[in-house]
């Protein structure tokens, strides 16, 4: 299905197995395109995802996609195993140490936009590899607005590709410690300079449970996390917030400092359901008035 406010998301889709101070899951539904589709999908009825999955990759889960209305034309099922990660949280859920990362079917992987999608209006570029999401770009119309997102495995192997992407691209998304890694400085700002200087327009940086950081040469603007007791799995939840920002952002008329703003919050918000259980559990029962409910808390307790 497609219709102006398509919104593209271009990621991973992955069997993940994840350990935490709250539990351990092997083989769970996981993936960037995956948290970031199921978190848009509470914004916008026409979500179009391009990802790859290996034949082992479980039916429940294609159902699953379906059961949020994301459309899954453009998901590959190919010979061989879905890729797989697997990621360990001490007591600081900031920083999951990755045990393993196995690209299988994501290690050939060639995005085909189908045409249809390719006038999408909104692109969520999910943590791939750099080269995939510039293929992606070569393939599409310009839409509205381009959020692309990156994490420490790609730093390490393909910076130079990452500084090149970012003019192409408006909003780059990074959280704390790939920032410092992607800019070799330990100043939140500094690294925001510096991957504004590369052409980014804008930076978005997240801090976890301490919250998110949005730099452009117009404004700043910091948004805290919500306050959570329960927190069982951090995993997603920087997808979640992309979900969330796209989201909101496609449900505007018009791209302004005020729906940035907001569209930060409803990221953070989803975020927040995001890391209250494994996988995307929790966002799978979630309803639009629970999203609704804590947004009017986040305005209480951000306000003075
Ligand atoms: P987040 O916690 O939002 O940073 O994203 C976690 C998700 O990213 C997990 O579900 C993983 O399957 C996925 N992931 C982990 N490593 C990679 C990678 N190198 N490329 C793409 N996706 C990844």
């Amino acid at each position: 299905m497609n219709n102006n406010n398509s919104i593209l998301i271009v990621g991973s889709v992955a069997m993940d197995s994840i350990e935490t101070p709250f539990g351990k899951r092997e083989s769970i539904l996981g993936g960037s395109a995956t948290y970031s589709s199921i978190s848009a999908s509470f914004f916008s009825k026409y979500i179009n995802i391009v990802s790859v999955v290996g034949k082992d990759f479980p039916k429940k889960y294609i159902g699953l996609f379906r059961s949020r209305k994301i459309n899954i034309d453009g998901l590959q099922i190919r010979e061989g195993q879905t890729f797989r990660w697997k990621g360990d949280y001490n007591y600081d859920l900031n920083l999951p140490k990755t045990i393993y990362t196995y690209l299988n079917v994501f290690g050939s992987f060639k995005p085909v936009i189908p045409d249809y999608y390719k006038g999408s209006k909104y692109i969520f570029l999910a943590n791939i590899d750099p080269d995939l999401q510039k293929e992606v770009l070569s393939q599409i119309k310009r839409p509205e607005i381009i959020i692309c997102d990156t994490m420490n495995y790609w730093i390490d192997k393909k910076r130079g590709p990452i500084l090149k992407l970012v003019k192409n691209i408006d909003i780059f998304l990074v959280n704390e410690s790939e920032a410092r890694q992607l800019s070799g400085e330990t100043n939140m700002k500094k690294a925001a300079n510096f991957i504004m200087s590369h052409g980014a327009p804008c930076v978005v940086i997240k801090k976890g449970e301490h919250g998110v950081l949005f730099f452009s040469k117009r404004f700043c603007f910091y948004a805290p996390a919500y306050l959570l007791e329960t927190i069982k799995d951090p995993t997603g939840a920087g997808d979640a917030f992309a979900g969330g920002m796209i989201g909101y952002l496609s449900s505007v008329k018009i791209i302004n400092k005020e729906h940035i703003r907001k569209s930060m919050i409803y990221g953070s918000i989803m975020a927040s359901f995001t890391v209250e259980d494994f996988s995307v559990k929790r966002l799978l029962k979630l309803s639009m008035r629970d999203i609704n409910t804590r947004y009017n808390e986040f305005k209480r307790i951000t306000s003075f």
